[in-house]
């Protein structure tokens, strides 16, 4: 495929008769404004989904990270992929979360983290150190989960970005200059791929938003 029709889902060219071009879906980086989208529950699974699903994982493990929510590939859904062992690749540890909710957090832990939408930032954020939630796995199952250090930080990491959360905006370095900088670098990089005409206006990704809302939510 030709590397200019890589982001179509964002792009001009984009053809709007493809429902949704799941081969096309890569990783948006920041500052995107489809990773500052609220995303809306999803109304059904099916093999679609479970396409969407596997796209995300390859992208995911392709990019070395342990998790990677719906906004990020430029689906404004509640879905998220995780594996906190990625380099196996095993699915046996792959964690599909379709709507996820917190439902309790306790005790407190700060660490680093980063994100695939900020590429080569790394940060201090406190998190909740336990968190209890539930989700709907691929079956359409209502499932409960208990999770502890990574695990809890990356459930609240990525439910963060289904509400347009992003780290950033909770580290605690926030005002350190190197990270200013790093973060207008990227800013930079996004202006220029736009200028380039790489990624369309504000209106045409909240034209393209909508339409992918009225699909799935
Ligand atoms: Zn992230």
């Amino acid at each position: 495929m030709h590397s200019a029709m890589r982001q179509c889902i964002f792009r001009k060219t984009c053809n709007n008769s493809l429902k949704i071009a799941i081969s096309m879906l890569d990783v948006v980086k920041y500052p995107h404004p489809v990773l500052r989208h609220e995303s809306r529950p999803i109304r059904r699974v099916d093999k679609e989904l479970r396409e969407i699903v596997r796209t995300m994982f390859e992208l995911m493990y392709n990019n070395s990270g342990v998790g990677l929510a719906g906004n990020q590939v430029g689906l404004p859904y509640r879905l998220v992929v995780m594996n906190m062992n990625p380099d196996a690749r095993d699915s046996r540890d792959e964690i599909v979360l379709i709507n996820p909710v917190i439902l309790k957090k306790s005790g407190h832990e700060e660490n680093e983290e980063g994100c695939l939408s900020l590429p080569g930032i790394y940060a201090p954020v406190e998190r909740s150190a336990n968190v209890t939630a539930t989700a709907y796995d691929l079956q359409g199952v209502e499932r409960k989960y208990k999770a502890t250090g990574l695990l809890a930080r990356a459930f609240q990491h990525e439910c963060d970005h289904l509400d347009g959360v992003l780290f950033i905006d909770r580290t605690t370095a926030r005002d350190e200059p190197e990270l200013e900088t790093q973060i207008i670098d990227l800013e930079r990089e996004f202006n220029a791929a736009r200028s380039d005409g790489a990624i369309p206006d504000d209106d045409a990704i909240a034209e393209e938003i909508a339409r992918l809302e009225k699909l799935r939510t």
